[in-house]
């Protein structure tokens, strides 16, 4: 058979598409990029999206459809979901992407983790990138698994830097931040202040992780528009400006001016480290209103 699959996030490169090429290549079929123009030499045509903003105009009626960007809860067929990853589809691919557990612990409310992956449960690492350089951990809620310890022997033995997604600062133990010490990193350890009544509980987690890591190898992603206020959001990033971690704000809705505004305040180092927030508003507050745009 000839598989097509469509690339409508090009900036991205789907796992889903490469359990499929995996599959589909051991069954002996050949896998291409579709193009509305190639679109009658394929028997099969797949699209995949992580995201429901993706421009999915050209997908045609035929295609088979899933991932998050059409329908949270769209599973890989059994058969697919088990494959191999064959990381030839993105040539330029240099990480390789694992799980040691899928789902989360907890059960946040703007999160579509718990709706599409359920409780925390245990998953089976894939096979290595050959072309990878370094380890993205795609785990929701690495250390909240109990096979967390299991998961870090496996990520030694391996040798490659690792890249966490993100780990659980509140409920961080000594241990785990040891365990951290033992890998090479090839990013900052990022973990998440989206709550601001989690104070107390992030505040000491960040004390212990400083024992073992110094901040300044970490950032703290910060959830703003979601049930926060300007004060609490101000708050948080000054906290942890105060403490020598860098903020990284994630809007909940970028299409509202105050959470883009802040986002690029905060995201944009050089103007976070120059510019008060009370005048990059009111810049961006006037250029709106004479409809010039941002101007930064
Ligand atoms: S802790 Fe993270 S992954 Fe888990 S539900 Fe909350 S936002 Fe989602």
């Amino acid at each position: 058979m000839r598989i097509g699959i469509i690339n409508i996030e090009p900036k991205i490169c789907n796992t889903a598409y490469m359990q499929l090429a995996g599959y589909h290549k051991r069954r002996g079929d050949t896998v291409e990029w579709w193009t509305p123009l190639t679109d009658r030499l394929f028997d099969r045509v797949y699209c995949s999206a992580l995201f429901d903003f993706s421009d999915k105009s050209e997908v045609p009626k035929h295609a088979i459809c899933g991932g998050t960007g059409f329908d949270v809860k769209s599973r890989l067929p059994v058969e697919i979901e088990y494959s191999s990853l064959d990381y030839s589809i993105y040539p330029n691919c240099m990480t390789t992407y694992l799980w040691f557990s899928r789902g989360c612990v907890r059960n946040c409310p703007w999160c579509v983790v718990p709706e599409k992956e359920g409780r925390i449960h245990p998953a089976v690492p894939r096979n290595l990138n050959p072309k990878g350089r370094y380890i993205t951990v795609c785990d929701n809620n690495f250390f909240a698994s109990h096979d967390w310890r299991k998961a870090i022997t496996w990520l030694i033995n391996c040798g490659q830097p690792v890249d966490f997604q993100g780990v659980d600062i509140r409920i961080i133990t000594d241990e785990q931040c040891r365990a951290l010490t033992k890998l090479r990193h090839y990013k900052r350890i990022k973990f998440a202040w989206d709550v601001p009544g989690d104070e107390e509980k992030i505040l000491a987690g960040i004390d212990r992780l400083r024992r073992f890591v110094p901040l300044h190898k970490c950032m703290c992603y910060v959830l703003v528009g979601y049930n926060s206020t300007e004060e609490q959001d101000l708050h948080r990033i000054e906290t942890l400006r105060g403490l020598g971690l860098d903020p990284f704000v994630m809007p909940f809705d970028k299409t509202e001016l105050y959470q883009r505004t802040l986002a690029r305040w905060v995201n944009h180092k050089a103007i976070f480290k120059k510019v008060k927030w009370s005048e990059y508003r009111k810049r961006v507050e006037e250029q709106e209103t004479a409809g010039t745009g941002w101007v930064t």
